[in-house]
């Protein structure tokens, strides 16, 4: 069985995660987005999170830690 394809893709510009079929991000507006991203963050209190600010994260959701 070879491995699952992602069913999650990061906005390019602010590595916020969407489901493949959404085609706007709900976060920033940007229409580009990879499938190429490793781990995520689920940020629920911006305000509070530390990893939320080193990433610059200011909406709750969930983001990639790292996109090529
Ligand atoms: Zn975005």
């Amino acid at each position: 069985m070879s491995a699952a394809k992602k069913d999650l893709k990061a906005c390019l510009n602010c590595r916020y995660l969407v489901p493949n079929d959404v085609e706007v991000c709900p976060n920033c507006g940007s229409k580009r987005f990879t499938d190429e991203w490793e781990g995520f963050v689920i940020i629920i209190d911006p305000e509070k999170s530390s990893v939320a600010k080193s990433l610059g994260i200011s909406k709750p959701g969930k983001y990639a830690i790292k996109i090529r």
